[in-house]
């Protein structure tokens, strides 16, 4: 497969979306017939073994749909004709083989895409030329640190244009921080690791190399006062200090490979997010720096490309139950047909309630309601309640979708939690209005208020 020629013609078509990989995908005869397959949850007994599809055949456990997005596990199928454009927004940190292959297993799935990847990293002219030598041992082992920010190397990589960088890295997540700076000087440093720590706290070890800054008196009671302990690398072997030795190659690299792509600072940023959201073989887990330092995942530019309900987080359901149970609310779903009563705002004074009957739902609580002399009203579940009578107007549900030739925005847009009253339909004098049954009072017990409590698997920040 041309992949690389393609790529080259596509580099400045970025990014690809969820919305583009569906769309792609109708037309990519191989995964239209996957969907299909998929969606009826029954395969043909003759699987063409020549063909791709076997390798979803393969697979077919594993896939689903989500958002009408072909998924395989939570990495999110791309058609042939966006592979060039994917890759290339996978490799756009240049983040080398193994960690571009790791990213790309927690997003997207393609047959063969291991080795699609392993093409483009060999074809890369900025990897190339700042590919790494072979990897020393290091001398000196640390110990292993068991909780972010336990342990920080800290070391200077510099200067580019002038410019230096103090490198800090946690040994825990290997969360970097990067900055920028003229001046390496110890009050400089201090200067820098103040403001650091004002944000993170203080770490118990501070491990560096025997560089001036590092060695003065005032930076020997910067970290006596705050009780941290200051460790040297032994002369002659800096490569003691492994941990940022090793980042700070690993950045200069990232930078070499980023010329011309931007301005330093603009790559070393856009490097950054790269390095902390990727998944890492040596933070705990295999997770990203960010999910052992932070506790989650943060969010980059290729998040576009999964479907919305598989981005990580998009609702703290934990916080919505504990949201709902404080305040009495119950989950309200209703189905087309559900006949309700809908709150009326018609009259500035008094708010009644109305008989209707759902017409259909339009968002994740909204709701598009018939009411009487065939007027629609949208409302929120809040302003909605379920009732047992028929009325005069109820309409046969089969006449419904001929009413529906105005486009109605789709079910992913987010509505407001609270939304203001539509504004009604004036009708035409009817006071006739068939008054409401009253509402029932609910004859739910109540509980007393749970007690708030923490969420145990909750990552505490030391
Ligand atoms: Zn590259």
């Amino acid at each position: 497969m041309d992949v690389i020629t393609n790529l080259v013609n596509t580099c400045e078509q970025l990014p690809v979306t969820a919305e583009m990989v569906k769309d792609y995908s109708k037309k990519d005869t191989l995964l239209a017939e996957v969907y299909e397959y998929t969606t009826s949850g029954s395969w043909p007994n003759n699987i063409d073994k020549s063909s791709q599809i076997v390798f979803f055949h393969n697979r077919r456990d594993q896939l689903s749909i989500v958002s009408d997005c072909l998924m395989f596990n939570d990495r999110i199928v791309i058609p042939v004709s966006l592979r060039a454009r994917v890759l290339k927004m996978l490799h756009r940190a240049h983040t080398g083989m193994v960690r571009m292959k790791q990213l790309a297993r927690t997003l997207v799935y393609w047959p063969s895409i291991d080795k699609d990847i392993e093409n483009i990293v060999r074809s890369c002219d900025q990897c190339a030329a700042v590919s790494k030598n072979p990897i020393k041992n290091t001398l000196c082992s640390w110990p292993i640190s068991t909780k972010p920010w336990q342990r920080v190397h800290v070391d200077y990589a510099g200067p580019v244009e002038g410019t230096y960088y103090l490198v800090v890295v946690d040994s825990f997540s290997k969360w970097p921080e990067i900055v920028p700076t003229t001046s390496i000087t110890s009050a400089a440093t201090i200067n820098i690791l103040r403001k650091m720590f004002a944000q993170f706290g203080d770490p118990e070890t501070l491990v560096t190399d025997n560089g001036t800054q590092f060695t003065s008196a005032q930076f020997h009671d910067f970290c006596k006062d705050r009780g941290i302990q200051h460790t040297r690398s032994p002369p002659f072997h800096p490569q003691s200090n492994g941990q940022a030795e090793r980042f700070v190659d690993t950045l200069k690299r990232a930078l070499g490979k980023l010329k011309g792509e931007g301005n330093t600072d603009a790559s070393s940023y856009l490097f950054l997010q790269s390095y902390r959201s990727s998944p890492c073989t040596a933070s705990p887990n295999g997770s990203s720096p960010a999910e052992n330092f932070i506790g989650r995942k943060i969010r980059t530019f290729l998040d576009q490309l999964l479907p919305t309900d598989q981005l990580p987080n998009s609702h703290d359901t934990e916080m919505e139950k504990q949201f709902n149970n404080q305040h009495g609310a119950r989950c309200r779903n209703f189905n087309v047909g559900d006949k309700v009563y809908v709150k009326d705002y018609r009259s500035i004074n008094t708010t009644t309630w109305i008989p209707g009957t759902i017409q259909r739902r339009i968002g994740r609580t909204m709701y598009r309601v018939t009411v009487e002399n065939n007027n629609f009203w949208i409302r929120h579940t809040n302003q909605l309640r379920r009732r047992d009578t028929p009325t005069s107007f109820d309409v046969p549900l089969d006449t419904m979708d001929t009413m529906d030739a105005i486009d109605w925005t789709p079910l992913s847009t987010t509505w407001p939690d609270r939304s203001p009253p539509t504004p009604a339909p004036i009708l035409p004098g009817s006071p006739t209005a068939p008054s409401p049954k009253p509402i029932r009072k609910s004859t739910r017990t109540v509980k007393p208020p749970p007690k708030f409590v923490m969420k145990p698997n909750k990552k505490s920040y030391h």
